[in-house]
């Protein structure tokens, strides 16, 4: 233990744990690469201003959880707490607006909220995010949802469900927050939530507590008010959806804590994690680009939460299939075996075999452990007698049988073996 830990709210990721991480990582995006999404990475920290006016003033990831700082040079930077505001920023500054659209984007990385944490809460936390930027296409919010459902489902969780939900547009939304307005208004609420009213009324429809639902019982709903429009864009994506064989629930209520959302909004829960149950969520964001002053570009996307769902992984008690370690781990024993058999290790690495050694000079009890520990399926053991008639033993760890081999053909015995 050193003087210092990890910041509150934060973690590190730790062998053998990461693994999952980084397979869930993949499960996530290499559906997105053959979809033909390409991989963008943007800057950990962005000007404020971006995320205030692209994820919204009235929302609580601006208002309350962002980690700000002026820099010395007097720049105003958060840390980034989303993805997609960073990612069409960086778009519109690549131009990519002006090529082939969409133009499909997929991202990885960290993301910042001073939330209060919590289990499956955290102040640093990892998304795999899509964004396909530039076309009003039923087919296109499909392909995402179907792409993210499908990465579920390959993990082997089977307890994740979809709520979907149309949030309107600029046609037929500003009518229904105006009567969702007008019954708020006369509810018994605190002053916070009479400010929302004001600034985000849908987000009200969001609110947790039981006294504020029990009161929304009769509240109108965006289903009821959407225009045709609307309305067949919705009916089209509910039916590639269920011609893809993809399950969701209709929820009127489903409204995302961004500001941005237009028509499409999702979100992806899993039933075995308690309070914080989304594991992703997205929809479309028509507005967003004019709101951060670039050209009209109508979007599409959604993040999935890495650390939740690992812990979905583990709630359902699914191992998701990680890469494996060393295929063969080396034992010198003596100071000529120990050269001879780390020039084996390398051979074997550049040949594309997995292979590790007994690192420190432990004696051959202690290296024969480490062989084991490290899963590793054969254990190359040499010592100087070995060395002296150029063989080196080939052990297999799981029978125990054990043969020699001539030390100049290792790479080919090893691979022999392994099949
Ligand atoms: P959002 O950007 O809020 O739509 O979040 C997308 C996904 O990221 C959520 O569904 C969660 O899985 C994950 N997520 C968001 N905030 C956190 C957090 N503070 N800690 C862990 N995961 C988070």
């Amino acid at each position: 233990m050193s003087t210092f830990s990890a910041p509150k709210g934060t973690y590190d990721l730790i062998p053998p744990e990461s693994a999952q991480f980084l397979a869930v990582r993949e499960a996530f995006s290499a559906p997105l690469r053959r979809a033909g999404y390409g991989y963008v990475e943007t800057p950990g920290f962005e000007q404020t201003g971006l995320f205030s006016r692209g994820v919204g003033e009235s929302t609580d990831i601006v208002t309350k959880e962002m980690y700000t700082l002026t820099t010395r040079g007097g720049d105003e930077l958060a840390l980034r707490p989303e993805g997609t505001a960073s990612v069409l920023r960086a778009a519109l500054q690549a131009g990519l607006h002006r090529g082939a659209l969409p133009a499909k984007l997929w991202y990885s990385g960290s993301y910042y909220r001073y939330e209060r944490p919590q289990a499956g809460r955290y102040r640093h936390f990892s998304q795999v995010g899509a964004e396909a930027l530039g076309a009003e296409d039923p087919a296109l919010d499909a392909e995402l949802i179907i792409l993210a459902a499908d990465a579920f489902r390959a993990l082997g969780l089977r307890q994740v469900r979809l709520l979907l939900n149309s949030l309107g547009d600029k046609e037929c939304r500003p009518a229904y927050r105006a009567a969702l307005q007008d019954f708020l208004r006369a509810l018994d609420l605190d002053e916070d939530t009479r400010r929302r009213i004001e600034i985000n009324p849908l987000r009200v429809l969001d609110d947790k507590r039981e006294s504020v639902q029990q009161q929304l019982t009769g509240a109108p709903m965006m289903r009821d008010h959407l225009c045709e429009g609307c309305k067949a864009y919705h009916e089209q994506v509910r039916e590639l959806l269920t011609a893809a064989g993809v399950a969701f629930e209709d929820d009127p209520r489903l409204v995302r804590g961004l500001d941005y959302y237009t028509r499409t909004t999702f979100e992806f829960v899993h039933d075995g994690l308690g309070s914080q149950s989304a594991v992703g969520g997205g929809g479309r964001y028509d507005g967003l680009s004019e709101m951060i002053g670039g050209p009209e570009l109508p979007s599409v996307g959604w993040a999935l939460g890495v650390d939740r769902t690992v812990l979905a992984l583990r709630a359902e008690d699914v191992a998701p299939q990680t890469p494996a370690g060393a295929q063969v781990f080396a034992v010198p024993l003596g100071e000529d075996a120990r050269r001879a058999l780390f020039a084996a290790v390398t051979e074997l690495r550049r040949e594309g075999v997995a292979a590790d050694f007994a690192y420190g000079g432990k004696g051959m009890k202690n290296a024969m452990k480490s062989a084991n520990r490290s899963g590793a399926r054969f254990a190359l053991v040499l010592g100087d007698r070995d060395l002296a008639e150029g063989v080196v033993q080939l052990k297999d760890l799981e029978s125990g049988e054990q043969s020699p081999v001539p030390l100049e053909r290792v790479v080919a015995a090893v691979r022999a073996k392994l099949g």
